[in-house]
């Protein structure tokens, strides 16, 4: 896995082997913004489609929408986003540069933790906690001030008063650039759930309890955007709105937060790796609040977010829009008596898929050394993606670009390609071959040699183990299909 010392190589790695460029790099790119290439946008996927699968096919109860990006601006005053979605920060006035007052805190603890003052970072990270859940600003400007925390670049501590700053990014609907035309790039994809649920319940005549999928992209001006990935300013959600009956949330909360932690052990990630870190300040429209938390190369960080999130969207949207939104429920409750009609509550799965990609990728860099029969070293860079979401999954490669081997291979690939990603390769040695799948990630590489004329035999080569062994040309496909099953 990769770790805090050679994290640098796996951002590099993922330049090199097509796995995320920075944004409109020619132009020294666009900071916190990325794309992925080729084989970054197919893993993307792969997640991304697995995710969907494991929500709406597995979960009868569970359908899937796709809302736009751009919504009626008074869904974002509905949900409090215009006057709540916010983080205290902090300019530094000799230097100009703005923290996030968090980040200031808890990057000066992290510098006391290192010299060995484990007590004192507990201390002023237990005060800044406590702080935070007061929105107590001069509390936290004092805590700064008192433990002469300093701005990274003048190294002065010339700091301005604590203040919130919005994150939402702003645009203008239309041709005419008037107040009123002023839209938001939606900050989380939940609201487009909330907005439709009355459409959603009543076309596909749901019954509660029941949920709403949505993957799509969201849109944060984050001020401190860094470690690659994990804080981008444009990013990819993969949100999910389970609608339950007023009272049963925590029942809920606790099932979703299970089933969760289960899923992301399903797709790899070691159980150690994982952990629950419950929220001390609670959102605004919170009454339970958990991260599941990974182990990155960087130190122990947000993946997911569980929240109870009661009726307050759902009652808000209500409000703002005149228009009842209630559920019908003609079950009988205990004592026979119909639950009516009410506001349903709400538990809400959300995870970045950008901060899952970082995560599996950062499990599956492999820096290996190994001593050869005569005694020389050797290495490779491997990532060990697991093969039901690696980007290709078989690599088909003749032995000679002659002799008719390229023409078993194309028909092996035609065979192969219409149930699996495949990549075709006649170039180069075939060890500097493999080595480049290995750094790619393919799980399984078939050679194509003269042996195969003679005995319709292939090489077949996995690369978690490198040991190759031979088998029939024909039982190639059903080989790799049982393994990224
Ligand atoms: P953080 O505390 O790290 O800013 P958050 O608590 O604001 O995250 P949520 O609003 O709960 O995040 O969003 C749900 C998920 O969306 C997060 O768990 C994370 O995986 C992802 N996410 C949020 N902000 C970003 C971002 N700027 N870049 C990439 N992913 C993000």
């Amino acid at each position: 896995m990769a770790n805090e010392n050679n994290f640098a190589e796996l951002i590099a790695h993922c330049k090199e082997y097509g796995y995320i460029f920075q944004s409109s790099e020619i132009y020294d790119g666009l900071a916190a913004v990325y794309d992925y290439g080729q084989n970054g946008a197919q893993l993307k996927k792969n997640i991304r489609d697995y995710w969907w699968k494991s929500m709406t096919q597995l979960h009868d109860n569970i359908v899937g929408i796709d809302a736009a990006i751009f919504m009626h601006p008074t869904t974002w005053k509905a949900s409090g986003h215009v006057d709540n979605f916010s983080d205290p920060m902090i300019d530094n006035k000799d230097s100009n540069k703005r923290y996030r007052v968090d980040h200031l805190i808890e990057g000066f603890a992290e510098e006391q933790k290192a010299a060995g003052k484990e007590q004192l970072a507990e201390e002023i990270l237990n005060s800044m906690d406590a702080l935070l859940a007061k929105d107590d600003f001069a509390g936290l400007k004092q805590l700064i001030d008192d433990n002469k925390i300093k701005c990274a670049i003048s190294k002065t501590c010339n700091w301005t008063e604590v203040r919130q700053f919005n994150l939402m990014f702003s645009t203008q609907f239309g041709a005419t650039a008037e107040a009123e035309n002023i839209v938001y790039l939606r900050p989380e994809t939940a609201q487009g759930i909330f907005v439709n649920f009355l459409n959603v319940q009543k076309t596909g005549r749901m019954k509660i309890p029941f949920g709403i999928a949505q993957t799509g992209k969201a849109f944060r001006n984050e001020i401190v955007a860094r470690q690659f990935i994990f804080r981008m300013r444009e990013f990819e959600q993969m949100e999910m709105q389970f609608f339950i009956r007023p009272g049963s949330q925590m029942e809920w909360y606790n099932f979703w937060k299970a089933e969760r932690k289960k899923w992301h052990q399903s797709i790899g990630i070691p159980v150690e790796k994982l952990r629950f870190h419950d929220h001390v300040k609670l959102a605004h429209y919170a009454d339970a609040a958990v991260d599941i938390e990974f182990e990155f190369p960087f130190g122990w960080k947000e993946l997911e977010g569980i929240h109870s999130r009661t009726d307050f969207d759902l009652k808000q949207h209500q409000e703002y829009s005149k228009k009842k939104i209630q559920y019908f429920d003609n079950d009988l409750d205990e004592n026979g008596k119909a639950y009516g009609n009410y506001t349903p509550y709400v538990v809400e799965t959300s995870v970045g898929l950008d901060r899952l990609f970082l995560t599996i990728l950062s499990l599956a860099y492999q820096e290996e050394k190994w001593n050869k029969e005569d005694g020389t070293e050797d290495s490779r860079v491997v990532l060990k993606i697991p093969a039901k979401i690696a980007p290709t999954k078989l690599a088909i490669l003749p032995l000679l670009k002659r002799d008719g081997l390229p023409e078993i291979a194309r028909e092996l690939m035609n065979d192969c390609k219409q149930s699996f990603q495949c990549f075709y390769e006649e170039k180069d040695a075939i060890g500097k071959r493999y080595r480049r799948m290995d750094a790619i990630g393919t799980p399984f590489c078939v050679t194509i040699d003269h042996q195969t004329k003679e005995d319709n035999t292939v090489t077949i080569r996995y690369r978690d183990t490198m040991v190759q062994e031979r088998v029939a040309l024909a039982d190639v496909k059903k080989l790799v299909e049982e393994k990224i099953k």
